[in-house]
């Protein structure tokens, strides 16, 4: 039997993801986190871990949760909120009635560059007032001082996916520290051993496949090369007041002095006896700030929004916490990127790395996760070649190439291949996304695997039927319902 492990290095949402999916595969894993906690960033403290670092969503449409719902893994969700939305602008905070019939042309569906900045291209298609409040809401989704200067692509993907569907935003009730106790439960459940405390050096880094899930930075640092990609840096403001602020939900303060937008969110899923004395009722804020600008500039703007959309909120502080995060919240791509264009999942000598910087689709933490999962497999292919075939190549067993093998078993299969030019994603996007999914209906058999690549997106198909060719044709002619993608 083959007992030899495989590694992940970092316990937060992509190494546990990691060490869940090497797991599911058959191999023994370690989990090798540096802290004496699991959770990495999406648990807000050791003495408070209930309490968000920042405000936190999810959203139903994403790798993370599509994920947690494959594995029928249990985390509550709560919200929307979408109803206890206000805008602060020059005028005052608002339901935002008056925006949402600005940015009515948005709800379009149009395709934006990669090598624009956001600002130029959005002037260029809805006018220089529609894009300066595209640009500031950017902020909401970037956590960025200047959501404006970064690629149009990047930046449309992300307004479309939240901006129009915000039904689909969900609060972790209890906060992201149930999310991490759920994905450990379920590491643990799978044999994975934790060993917390366990801060790897790149003399300790062992010699098997590995997952390297710490922030870029770090990952650099242990595998001594240069590992980096822009990001944020944000203020952050998390108030726990004693009186109940009460409505508004979330104000996004886009007053004109700011390029970016304000986010205050109270924070309704937090356990308020969690909070105890300090004060049941929590604020969470956040503001991209640029270089050079300190905590207390950034937090007296955003203490500034609080002001107007609760007042009183100073007299009731419980207790309060400051602080500014540098690149803790992604990767955001520049003019001229894209995600793929970000460090890769593969980083040769079996080394694979999961992150939220690194060269894998989606949004904020979905980015960790569908890294994890792509490197949590590829460790366990170098695995079994390690195991059973070293110094052999290997095929990756891609989606078309499921298809290939379905199509020489199938009885009168046909296998075609066609680009579509032009495009580069397939959706849903996320690791179910570059996948195939095959229906059966009425006696024929339709397989369809869709892969992003540098052309465009290819699409091969496989038909198969013991039906004549006339009825046949007339299958193939009525409408299927579509599953998402699936690996
Ligand atoms: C203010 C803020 C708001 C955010 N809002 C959202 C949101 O609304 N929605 C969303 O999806 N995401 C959000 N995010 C992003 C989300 O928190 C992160 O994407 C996610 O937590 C990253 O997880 P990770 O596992 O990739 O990295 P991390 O959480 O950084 O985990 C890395 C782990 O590696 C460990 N480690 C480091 N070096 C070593 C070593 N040498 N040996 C062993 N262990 C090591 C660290 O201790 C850490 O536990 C937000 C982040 C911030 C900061």
């Amino acid at each position: 039997m083959n007992e030899r492990p495989i590694h992940v290095v970092g316990g937060g949402i992509a190494g546990l993801v990691a060490a869940i999916t090497a797991a599911e595969g058959g191999a023994p894993v370690v989990l090798h986190e540096g802290g004496a906690r699991l959770g990495g960033r999406a648990v807000g403290s050791a003495e408070r871990p209930w309490v968000n670092l920042g405000p936190h969503v999810v959203f139903t449409d994403g790798a993370l949760v599509r994920w947690l719902r494959q594995r029928r893994i249990d985390v509550p969700l709560c919200g929307p909120m979408v109803r206890g939305v206000r805008m602060l602008d020059d005028r005052g905070a608002r339901f935002p009635f008056r925006q949402g019939l600005q940015l009515l042309p948005t709800i379009l569906r149009r395709e934006a560059p990669v090598d624009e900045t956001f600002r130029a291209w959005a002037e260029n298609t809805f006018g220089d007032a529609s894009a300066d409040l595209l640009c500031r809401l950017g902020g909401l989704i970037t956590y960025h001082h200047d959501p404006g200067a970064l690629s149009a692509r990047f930046m449309w993907d992300r307004y479309r996916r939240t901006a129009l569907s915000p039904d689909r935003v969900r609060w972790v009730a209890g906060g992201w520290v149930s999310l991490v106790d759920a994905l450990a439960e379920r590491a643990r459940t799978l044999g994975v051993r934790i060993e917390l405390d366990d801060r790897l050096t790149p003399e300790s880094l062992p010699d098997a496949p590995t997952v390297v899930a710490t922030k870029l930075s770090g990952a650099g640092r242990l595998l001594e090369r240069d590992l980096s990609w822009p990001g944020a840096r944000t203020a952050l403001l998390d108030v726990a007041t004693t009186a109940d602020p009460g409505w508004p939900a979330v104000i996004a303060d886009v007053r004109s002095d700011l390029a970016t937008c304000c986010m205050i969110e109270r924070e309704t899923a937090a356990d308020p006896a969690a909070l105890g004395e300090e004060g049941g009722h929590l604020i969470q804020a956040q503001l991209g700030v640029a270089p050079g600008v300190g905590v207390a500039e950034g937090v007296s703007r955003i203490e500034d929004g609080l002001d107007v959309g609760f007042p009183g909120w100073r007299e009731a502080v419980g207790w309060r916490r400051a602080q500014i995060v540098v690149d803790g919240t992604g990767a955001v791509d520049p003019p001229g990127t894209t995600w793929r264009d970000r460090p890769s999942v593969e980083q040769g000598d079996d080394v694979f790395l999961a992150g939220d910087a690194v060269a894998a689709p989606g949004f904020l933490s979905e980015v960790s996760v569908n890294s994890a999962v792509q490197a949590g497999r590829l460790a366990l292919d170098a695995r079994r070649r390690r195991a059973f075939a070293p110094g052999w190549p290997t095929a990756e067993l891609t989606p078309e190439r499921r298809l290939a093998v379905l199509a020489a078993v199938l009885p009168s299969a046909e296998l075609t291949t066609t680009t579509v030019p032009g495009a580069d994603e397939v959706a849903p996007v996320d690791e179910t996304g570059p996948g195939y999914r095959i229906e059966r209906r009425a006696g024929v058999t339709r397989a369809t695997a869709a892969t992003a690549g540098k052309g465009g997106v290819r699409v091969t198909r496989v038909v198969a039927s013991a039906l004549p060719g006339v009825a046949r044709a007339a299958v193939e002619r009525l409408p299927v319902w579509r599953r998402p993608f699936r690996r």
